[in-house]
């Protein structure tokens, strides 16, 4: 039998070595800790959780309940290993983090058919493997899958917009509108802040001159990448301070370019508008589109409240930076979490454009287990669209290349249900959930069926 590699011993990488074994295929896992660390692992423990202890809500109608009983239903080793070692948590599923990285250790180092390399990888391997490296892949890893996928296809950081509440918008001065007044959108979705050419121009100084968020230690190698002008992130998800760094007027012709948007109080477009966008169905809050930003918080407060309209802005959430290492999905995997253009590799857990504990659990098993069939010669699992699994692989898979963020488990992302029952939004959950685990059911069950029969 032919031996699959798998790289990373982390949440994904954990799950997919075990999946491939016990299919009967041996495994090299290889994993760089403790000789070398991540900057945010403590230990040398496999699937280590760096943050949180909460594996997310378990209720089954919550997203995360139910790609938790999915991941039940499929076999995961990590979910028993968290149910073992459970801390009380209300709804949650929460565990004692030692004791749960402990026990996995302890299955995966038992296995007969798992050989344990701690050593970091440089390359990636030729033949059939799992590549479940991280948000934290090392940076020789990271230059070899650049090599690989193209530098244009691998991003370094996750850059989120900010939050302001509604109420605190000045509606004397912002107006809802879309973009030469497409009748597609429900009214007041997007709200414009307009800019006068002296409003943009004092608008962008104050932006350049505005302190950013220094990057942590753990990010150093790729301050250094970004300083050699290699920027990190998806062309559609850059920083507003890096794209006001390429020319003045680079704002009003990218996030904040004001075509299409009549200002009721002139009759005509300003100069350029910052377009909010409707962050809940009521409206209470609206994200700045396309604001992604690591300015300093304070900096944030000042220099967005020079926006007409956001003069006296409540900012919920600010806008963000975080380390994050991640491929093009959308551009690069197939849904069976295959490279499309080196189909023995499969990718898995964050690396692979997913969000989350659970998700990187998730992806972890799939590919584990269509990395084995195809060590095996048989036939991949393709999971039911209508789970949540399923959902997260399309949502990761058929995204807009140029904007692609990482997907965690939600219920927007999961196919409408088809019948015409109006329902509110929990029994829309529970409709969700219930046609989940019924689809994934008989998916499993003609697997069983199909793999009896070859
Ligand atoms: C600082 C931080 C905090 C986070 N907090 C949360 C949270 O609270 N809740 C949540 O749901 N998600 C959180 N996440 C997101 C994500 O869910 C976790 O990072 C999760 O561990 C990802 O699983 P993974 O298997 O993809 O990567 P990891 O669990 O990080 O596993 C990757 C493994 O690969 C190893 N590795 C890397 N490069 C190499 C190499 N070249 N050779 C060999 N081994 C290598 C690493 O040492 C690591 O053990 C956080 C992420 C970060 C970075």
């Amino acid at each position: 039998m032919r031996t699959v590699t798998v790289i990373g011993g982390g949440l994904a990488g954990s799950e997919a070595a075990w999946q491939i074994a016990q299919q009967g295929l041996p495994v090299d896992l290889y994993e760089m800790r403790p000789d070398v660390q991540t900057g945010a692992h403590r230990t040398g423990f496999f699937a280590e959780l760096v943050c949180s202890n909460s594996l997310g809500s378990s209720i089954p109608d919550r997203a995360s309940g139910l790609l938790m009983e999915e991941l039940r239903m499929l076999g995961s080793i990590l979910l028993t290993c968290a149910e073992q070692a459970k801390v009380p948590a209300g709804g949650a599923l929460a565990v004692n983090r030692t004791l749960f990285s402990a026990t996995v250790t302890e299955k995966l180092e038992n296995h007969p058919l798992i050989r344990i390399h701690r050593e970091e990888v440089k390359a990636i391997p030729a033949g059939n493997s799992v590549l479940a490296s991280g948000p934290l892949t090392s940076s020789s890893l990271a230059k070899a899958l650049q090599a690989l996928t193209g530098e244009e296809n691998l991003a370094f950081f996750d850059a989120l917009a900010p939050i302001v509440s509604a109420d605190s918008i000045n509606w004397d001065i912002a107006f809802k509108a879309s973009r030469y007044d497409r009748g597609t959108l429900e009214e007041g979705d997007y709200v414009n802040c307009p800019l006068s050419q002296i409003e943009y121009t004092q608008f962008v100084e104050a932006l350049l001159q505005a302190e950013t968020i220094p990057l942590k230690s753990f990010e150093e190698e790729i301050k250094e990448g970004v300083r050699a002008g290699m920027h990190g992130f998806f062309e559609g998800c850059l920083p507003v301070e890096v794209i006001a760094r390429r020319g003045f007027d680079s704002l009003a012709y990218g996030p904040m370019r004001p075509v299409g948007l009549t200002d009721p109080r002139t009759g005509r477009w300003p100069y350029a508008v910052v377009q909010l966008r409707r962050e809940d169905r009521a409206g209470s809050s609206f994200n700045l589109v396309g604001f992604q930003t690591n300015l300093r918080f304070s900096e944030q407060d000042r220099v967005l409240r020079k926006i007409p309209g956001l003069e006296r802005a409540e900012f919920e959430r600010y806008g963000q930076m975080h380390r994050n290492t991640f491929l093009n999905a959308p551009v690069l995997l197939k849904t069976d979490l295959s490279m499309r253009l080196r189909p023995s590799l499969f990718v898995a857990g964050q690396l692979a454009g997913v969000e989350g504990y659970l998700g990187s659990i998730a992806t972890g098993l799939l590919a584990g287990q269509n990395a084995a069939r195809t060590g095996k010669g048989v036939p991949q699992l393709i999971l039911p669209e209508t789970t949540m699994l399923g959902s997260i692989l399309r949502a990761i898979t058929e995204a807009e290349p140029e904007r692609f963020q990482p997907v965690k488990a939600n219920f927007g992302i999961v196919p409408a249900l088809t019948d015409d029952i109006r329902r509110g939004k929990r029994d829309r959950a529970r409709a969700y959930s219930e046609r989940a685990l019924s689809d994934l059911k008989v998916c499993l069950d003609r697997d069983v069926a199909h793999r009896h029969n070859v």
